[in-house]
């Protein structure tokens, strides 16, 4: 079982940025920005072109809204996306509320957030979640 299977289903603790039956959003434990969020299936694929169309259309719908609720919550310029999976091998979103170009580098120094920070990111971003048809 990956590491995001036991997220999405509570083994693992996360902060919960919003869910459906079929995808959960959690934020990033080692986020670039405040509101750095991933995005997942909760079945189980690696890489994120293995998934079946239907269900990569579902998953990228499902990220929209999250992005509409991220940037409710941080107001940015936009919400940059990327996908990378080098670490976990579970099919991940990043969404990434930017300022600029530059708050999509990966390699930039990681924040520090304390624990009650992330809760208060992952409580905005849910709240937001819920007001979206
Ligand atoms: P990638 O696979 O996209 O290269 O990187 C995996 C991402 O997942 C990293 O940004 C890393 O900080 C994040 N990550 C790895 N393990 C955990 C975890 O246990 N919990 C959370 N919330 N994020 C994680």
């Amino acid at each position: 079982m990956s590491i995001f299977t036991k997220i999405a289903e509570g083994e693992i603790p996360s902060y919960k940025c919003a869910e459906n039956d079929e995808f959960y959003a959690f934020l990033d434990i080692n986020p670039l920005v405040k509101g750095h969020t991933l995005v997942i299936p909760r079945r189980e694929v690696d890489y994120i072109f293995d998934m079946e169309d239907d269900e990569l259309a579902r998953f990228e719908v499902f990220a929209k809204k999250v992005a509409i609720a991220i940037k409710s919550a941080f107001p940015c310029v936009k919400v940059g996306q990327a996908v990378l999976g080098l670490e976990v091998p579970h099919a991940h979103i990043h969404l990434v509320p930017m300022q600029s170009e530059k708050d999509m580098n990966f390699a930039n120094p990681k924040i520090g957030l304390s624990s009650e920070e992330m809760q208060a990111i992952a409580d905005r971003i849910y709240q937001e979640f819920l007001k979206i048809k």
